[in-house]
């Protein structure tokens, strides 16, 4: 929960007529993080879309998918997003689209107009769009974990139980 960041009503947004500001700075319960998430987001009702600006950043911390080990990255966001306001798809006709933008494929995402905006849920949907979905802890990673790493066998271990009809192949790979 980021203290001040509350959902706001679009017609609120919409009576404003400027952009609406706030700044960033706390953690969210969904995406636990070492430093504060810190930055700025602003909407702004246009009409018939919301446009949607942040510039927000933190280090999380991830296990390493290889070695387990834990390492932090860094994750920062500075997008723009335009939200369509209106139930279903943007369809050409409509009496008030003279300031529709042309690309109306660019916009993805749509609210109720007569609902809200709410600025948390915008930032964890755009820093979860930035989750790696591999988690590699970089060029020094020693890899998985070794069962056994004692013993001076221990780096010519024969792996286990190798089907027997890969053998021929096996002694390709090792002659
Ligand atoms: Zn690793």
């Amino acid at each position: 929960m980021i203290p001040g960041l509350k959902a706001i009503s679009l017609l609120e947004l919409k009576a404003l007529e400027v952009p609406r500001c706030w700044s960033v700075e706390g953690h969210l319960d969904e995406i636990p993080s070492l430093t504060p998430l810190r930055g700025k987001i602003s909407a702004e009702h246009q009409g018939n879309i919301l446009e949607v600006k942040g510039k927000i950043q933190t280090i999380v911390t991830h296990c390493c998918d290889r070695c387990l080990g834990e390492f932090n990255q860094r994750l920062s966001l500075n997008t723009e997003e335009q939200i369509w306001l209106g139930i279903g798809d943007p369809t050409p006709g409509k009496p008030n689209n003279s300031n529709q933008p042309d690309d109306i494929d660019a916009l993805m995402v749509c609210l109720d107009p007569l609902g809200s905006f709410d600025p948390e849920r915008w930032i964890f949907e755009q820093l979860s769009l930035r989750m790696p979905l591999v988690k590699d802890c970089g060029d020094d990673c020693p890899g998985p974990p070794q069962p056994s790493k004692k013993g001076p066998g221990a780096q010519h271990q024969q792996p286990p139980d190798i089907d027997p009809r890969w053998a021929a192949l096996r002694k390709l790979i090792s002659p």
